[in-house]
């Protein structure tokens, strides 16, 4: 099976409401769509969000590191020839780990359907269904409880709370969720790099004395600062999961030897695909660090392959693959199945995508 050409294109799917976090707003998901074309027919599916603030992938930087690199190491391949590939697509250019994500995503894909074999079937297959927590995007006090309300009214019983955009009111606004929902939902929270590291261990105190029961908290502090992320650590009843802080399976080595967090949280579009993930999940697992699958808003073609590498790994113990749900429209044909929390895994060869809705080509 050659590669014959890989084709890349934009798809826009609007959000149900806005996404806010302590980094941003987001309106809607404007995702790169690339395809990877073969001699026997077969198309490869793969998708980058451009998140600028946290990843630092523009869409024109997308595009650019496919144009000037990507497309060059994989056109004429042979897709048997994968761990070369795969490999070579992390070598091809630094950083730009989205538009890494997107080939590595797509010649899994393929590399299943070569042999007629899901992806999480090859990988293991532990699961067919996990179960993702939704996203609550910090606003008042009292909008966020509602919208908490609204989560639980929908079936999900774990919250993820955006914090940090006025970090004074990040006690009022978990004290507010708690009572509106009760003992019984999860909730976990994400403060996006918001607090310094002595206002972290602050708040998470100031929340455990209220009782508020905080599952774990997602990136306290600066990306970089891994002894801020250890101090939090070291200090707070609430686990610590490091998101920001981990990139790489290098950025997840140090983190493992330092002790600077509990947790690790894996998203496809900061490692650079399944291979990595796949890396950074066995690390973890030798280390007894327990991961999330996370990812960033994204539609369902990147999603759909964090799925199968939840479902494969045991480690990968929390599920934050919500960015299917916050959208009003689903335009991929195939793949999992996303009702609200359960998610169910495609029993397909690769990944299980079979077309897209609405690509507009960029060589069109
Ligand atoms: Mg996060």
């Amino acid at each position: 099976m050659k590669i014959t050409k890989v084709r890349l294109g934009r798809i826009s799917v609007p959000l149900r409401v806005p996404f806010k976090t302590a980094l941003r707003q987001v309106n809607s998901v404007e995702d790169i769509i690339v395809e990877i074309h073969t001699d026997t027919g077969e198309v490869g599916y793969g998708e980058a969000p451009p998140t600028g603030a946290i990843t630092g992938d523009t869409t024109g930087a997308i595009i650019g590191a496919f144009q000037d690199h990507i497309i060059k190491t994989l056109v004429g391949r042979d897709v048997e020839d994968f761990e070369n590939l795969t490999r070579d697509v992390q070598k091809c250019i630094v950083k730009n780990s989205s538009a890494k994500a997107a080939a590595d995503i797509a010649l899994w894909d393929l590399y299943g359907k070569r042999y007629g074999i899901p992806v999480y079937r090859m990988l293991g297959a532990s699961r067919n269904q996990i179960i993702t927590d939704l996203t609550i995007s910090v606003n008042s006090p009292e909008e966020m409880a509602r919208d908490a309300v609204n989560a639980v009214e929908r079936g999900y019983d774990t919250l993820k709370v955006k914090v940090g955009i006025d970090p004074s009111l990040d006690v009022e606004r978990l004290s507010a969720i708690r009572a509106a929902v009760g003992d019984k939902p999860r909730i976990r929270i994400d403060a996006n790099q918001a607090w310094s590291p002595k206002q972290a261990v602050k708040l998470l105190n100031q929340m455990q004395e209220r009782g508020l029961d905080i599952e774990l908290v997602e990136q306290p502090v600066k990306a970089h600062d891994l002894e801020g992320l250890k101090y939090v650590t070291d200090r707070s009843y609430v686990p610590v999961l490091a998101d920001e802080s981990v990139f790489s399976v290098e950025d997840a080595l140090k983190i493992v030897q330092l002790q600077a967090a509990d947790l690790i949280n894996i998203k496809l579009m900061k490692c650079g695909g399944l291979t990595n993930a796949l890396k950074i999940a066995t690390l973890a697992e030798v280390s007894g660090v327990e991961c999330m699958i996370g990812c960033m808003l994204e539609a369902k073609v990147s999603v759909n392959a964090a799925v199968h590498l939840a479902c494969a790994r045991q480690i990968i113990t929390k599920v934050d693959l919500d960015g299917p749900v916050l959208c009003s429209e689903d335009p991929v044909l195939g793949g999992a199945v996303f009702n609200e929390k359960e998610i169910t895994v495609a029993d397909e060869p690769g990944l299980g995508i079979r077309g897209i809705e609405g690509i507009q080509y960029l060589d069109d």
